[in-house]
């Protein structure tokens, strides 16, 4: 059966990994954009192209408030399947994905509803998984890098969320993939289906593309914010629009707090994320485009904010100096909770995976097994 995958940011890649070690599928992969790569050693400011060279890769499990429902059982699939993935990828590619397995401290306020966080400890518990509530004493203890003052009351401490470099997550996919059989087209854009849609035809048995036609059985269409696009073209536009993030590299040349434990640290939706050798990510801004447009202009001064904000958490991080920056687009569905893993109506063999929003990352796995699962039933 042949299979084509419109897009390779970590949404698409996995899907390809996934469905790489189901017998008897022939799969494509196309993305308009060259293979994923580091950012150049000398660059101080870069827009990443798509999504995930954008991301943190913070993998806010059973740190989020979510306790039932689908969103919940995403998250947990894509926890659970972590666990397995990255040792199978390392495997394959014999190399390690840089990937924090210290946990996640997200910081407590005394605005804080205490009975809400107590409430998701014991429900994570009943669930199999284990949260912590820290008082400011055992907070200071360890992690001394975080100002000792009344604006904090304490953290909860999540052991079991990790946070994973998405762009050498996204290289060793494909790696892995390849390996399996997987064909990789990069430089090479989806145009639509082929022959355009006519009439009320129920399969999509071509792909039209910058190389030619492509002949499909099944169409994953994975490409955030280029799924609109594509499914207007197919007659059942999905609305994603763009919301806009800024972050950045700090170097402090050597570790915050305590050397050997380097958790994540978030509070007010900013992240301080350890990446070694005394540098760390901090961000991300979110910014929505104005009413009825798709541009979103960058605001300096909204990152300066997140930086004061990591600042006020960590003092320390004052005397560091920005390696550089960036920014990156979510793709977040219109009207509707994110992500989107259904097929598209009036299709047979067309699926959507898209419309990540801030969480294409964490739901990278339990979104493939989604559609494995969908596509072979
Ligand atoms: C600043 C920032 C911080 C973030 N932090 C986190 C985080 O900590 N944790 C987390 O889980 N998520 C985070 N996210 C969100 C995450 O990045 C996205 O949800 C995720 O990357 C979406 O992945 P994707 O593969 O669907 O989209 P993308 O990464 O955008 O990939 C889509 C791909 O499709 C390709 N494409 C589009 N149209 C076509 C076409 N017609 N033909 C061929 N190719 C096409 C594009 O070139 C692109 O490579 C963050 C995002 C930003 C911007």
């Amino acid at each position: 059966m042949k299979v084509a995958i419109a897009g390779c940011g970590v949404v698409g890649a996995t899907i390809a990994y996934e469905l790489s070690q189901v017998p008897g599928l022939n799969i494509t992969v196309l993305d308009r954009l060259d293979p994923p790569k580091f950012p150049d050693a000398a660059v101080t400011q870069f827009v990443s192209p798509n999504s995930t060279g954008a991301a943190l890769g913070v993998l806010m499990g059973v740190i989020s408030h979510k306790v039932k429902g689908k969103v919940w059982k995403l998250r947990q699939a894509s926890i659970q399947r972590y666990q397995t993935l990255l040792p199978e990828l390392e495997l394959i590619i014999g190399r390690s994905i840089p990937c924090n397995r210290q946990g996640i401290i997200s910081l407590c306020f005394p605005s804080d509803n205490f009975d809400r966080w107590e409430s998701l400890v014991e429900i994570r518990r009943n669930q199999g998984w284990n949260l912590e509530i820290w008082d400011n004493h055992q907070l200071q203890k360890f992690c001394p890098q975080v100002s000792n003052n009344n604006s904090i009351n304490g953290a909860i401490y999540s052991p079991q969320d990790y946070q994973i470099n998405p762009t050498a997550l996204t290289m060793a996919l494909v790696e892995a993939a390849s390996h399996n059989g997987v064909e990789f087209k990069f430089g090479v854009e989806v145009l639509g289906i082929a022959p355009p849609l006519s009439g009320i035809s129920p399969t999509c048995d071509a792909i039209e593309t910058t190389q030619g036609k492509i002949p499909v059985d099944y169409l994953i269409i994975a490409a955030g914010l280029g799924s609109s696009p594509l499914t207007a073209q197919l007659q059942q536009f999905v609305d994603i629009r763009p919301v806009l993030g800024q972050a950045l590299q700090l170097r402090l040349g050597h570790p915050l707090g305590n050397p050997g434990f380097q958790p994540v640290i978030t509070g007010n939706d900013v992240h301080i994320i350890p990446v070694g050798n005394g540098d760390y990510w901090v961000g991300a801004t979110v910014e929505f485009p104005p009413e009825n447009s798709r541009e979103i202009p960058s605001q300096p001064e909204l990152l300066q904010g997140v930086l004061e904000q990591a600042i006020a958490f960590c003092p320390e991080l004052a005397a560091a100096t920005t390696v550089y920056s960036w920014s990156g687009l979510r793709p977040r569905p219109e009207g509707r909770p994110a992500p989107i893993i259904e097929r598209l109506p009036r299709f047979t063999n067309v699926l959507l995976a898209t419309g990540h929003y801030r969480n294409g990352v964490l739901l990278a796995p339990a979104t493939a097994i989604a559609i494995r699962e969908m596509m072979i039933s």
